[in-house]
């Protein structure tokens, strides 16, 4: 080697030569660099040995043309009083829940963060916060969902739209994913991220665990009360649940980026009418795509409108920055989450309509209240009914994926009724393993009075 060539400029000229990342690592971890503390700094040093983790092996193979999966024993990773499978807003609000009036509570989530279709997908408008009730606006989002969106008060451009006489606010994503994992370390629950539940453990008619998959392998949970909160049914399904699947549209919300540097009215010359929402921060819009309506359990369907709705969107943006006013805009995210808005409902032991939510009816078993998407309607009382399978024992569901009939659905699958659906599901299934009954024979009025004592709103 040149003597005057430092190791650097040799790594320059190798990465030039398409030779860098075999050679990399080795020549940037002999270069050392001063820390902030002045402690010596190299890539070398981060790089640690570990013993190897000989996971257990049990391959699938191929007997008569059919691949077989082995029968294999389980490690059982923890058992609890309640476990939660999916963080989205119902999953969240159940946990926190559930942990608060005291079970011991888990989650597995499948991506790094809770907040499902609102933070993962950006979906940032919690739609149904409000409804009219004698004449007055009201909040029905309470409890944990109202706990939540009040938190995002204390941060600056976390959230907007949210006051005495403001509904439907708009909150920031970071703030929102910040937030829900403070409450969620603060109630005690234990949480699982990056973890995908497969399937289920069952005992004749009772759900007693999930089986999950991640890079430590298949394990078990196993529970006193498992709720379903995956948006799309999954563990209800997989434990042969009465349910009904529907199509609906499918689509994928972007970002745009520095949107008060663009020149608005030269855009709407150019037949630009809006930029998309506003958000807390002032520079970003978030877009909404509506896209066909899919089966979003159908995984060819979802990667074709995986690439579909990017391309679509990076050329949108793209054609927006060659127009007049529009060339400092930029695709600041497209969402990690595909928009899924419905797949599998649950057939309860009640199925909610869209008629008797626009009556004024109430429930001896109301556990919840969904709200009016422009607040002037009177709340809808949700009975207990909806999260409970017909037939199937030790699970229960919220969110999306309730029980009711095709029209109700819009409003069902709102954020701010997942919220609530998500709060009275967790609170039943703490109380259903405290007096280790079933969750269809819960103490409705010893449910109730936890809710009520946990500030959710029942009309
Ligand atoms: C494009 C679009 C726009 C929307 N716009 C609005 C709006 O403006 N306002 C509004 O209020 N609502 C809106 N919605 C609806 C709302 O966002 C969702 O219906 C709501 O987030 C559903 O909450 P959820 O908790 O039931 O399910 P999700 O938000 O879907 O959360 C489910 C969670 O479960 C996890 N999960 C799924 N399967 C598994 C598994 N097998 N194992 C482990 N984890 C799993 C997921 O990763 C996710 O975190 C919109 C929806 C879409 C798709």
């Amino acid at each position: 080697m040149n003597n005057h060539m430092t190791r650097r400029k040799l790594f320059q000229i190798l990465s030039a030569a398409g030779l860098g990342p075999a050679f990399a690592s080795r020549v940037v971890a002999d270069e050392s660099g001063k820390g902030p503390k002045g402690k010596e700094q190299t890539l070398g040093s981060m790089l640690q040995t570990t013993s190897v983790e000989n996971r257990p092996r049990h391959p699938a193979f191929i007997r008569d043309g059919k691949v077989i999966q082995p029968e294999r024993p389980l490690p059982v990773f923890q058992e609890t009083d309640v476990l939660v499978v999916g963080g989205g807003p119902a999953g969240w609000a159940a946990a926190v829940s559930a942990a608060r009036a005291g079970a011991k509570t888990m989650v597995v989530e499948r991506y790094g963060c809770f907040g499902g279709l609102w933070t993962g997908g950006i979906v940032l408008v919690v739609i149904s916060t409000h409804a009219t009730e004698n004449g007055q606006m009201m909040q029905v989002v309470r409890g944990m969902g109202g706990e939540l969106l009040e938190r995002h008060a204390k941060f600056d451009n976390a959230i907007i739209n949210r006051g005495e006489t403001k509904f439907n606010p708009t909150t920031d994503p970071e703030a929102t994913m910040f937030l829900m994992d403070e409450m969620i370390q603060e109630a005690g629950v234990k949480t699982l991220f990056h973890c995908w539940a497969t399937d289920v453990i069952m005992d004749g008619g009772t759900v007693r665990g999930v089986v999950f998959d991640s890079k430590a392998g298949r394990q078990a949970i196993l529970a006193k009360v498992v709720v379903d909160t995956t948006g799309d049914g999954d563990i209800f399904a997989a434990a042969g649940a009465e349910h009904a699947q529907r199509l609906h549209a499918i689509g994928l919300v972007h970002r745009l980026g520095n949107v008060d540097r663009a020149d608005l009215v030269k855009l709407k010359k150019a037949g630009y009418r809006t930029l998309g929402a506003l958000e807390p921060q002032p520079s970003v819009r978030w877009v909404n795509l509506r896209g066909p309506s899919a089966n979003g359990l159908d995984i060819n369907e979802l990667t074709r409108l995986q690439f579909e709705h990017r391309s679509k969107i990076w050329n949108h943006v793209q054609k927006m920055r060659k127009t007049p006013g529009g060339e400092s805009l930029f695709l600041l995210q497209t969402a990690p989450q595909l928009g899924v808005r419905t797949t599998r409902l649950l057939a309860g032991t009640y199925q909610l309509t869209y008629k008797e939510a626009r009556e004024p009816r109430k429930f001896p078993d109301t556990v919840a209240v969904g709200g009016a998407q422009n607040s002037k309607h009177p709340g809808w009382p949700i009975p207990y009914g909806v999260l409970v399978p017909k037939k199937l024992d030790g699970l229960l569901t919220a969110g999306r994926s309730i029980s009711m009939d095709d029209k109700l659905v819009e409003d069902g699958r709102l954020i701010g009724a997942c919220l609530t659906t998500g709060h009275a599901a967790g609170a039943a299934a703490a109380v259903a393993a405290k007096d280790g009954c079933r969750p269809r024979d819960v103490s409705i009025p010893k449910l109730q009075k936890l809710l009520v004592s946990q500030g959710a709103y029942l009309g």
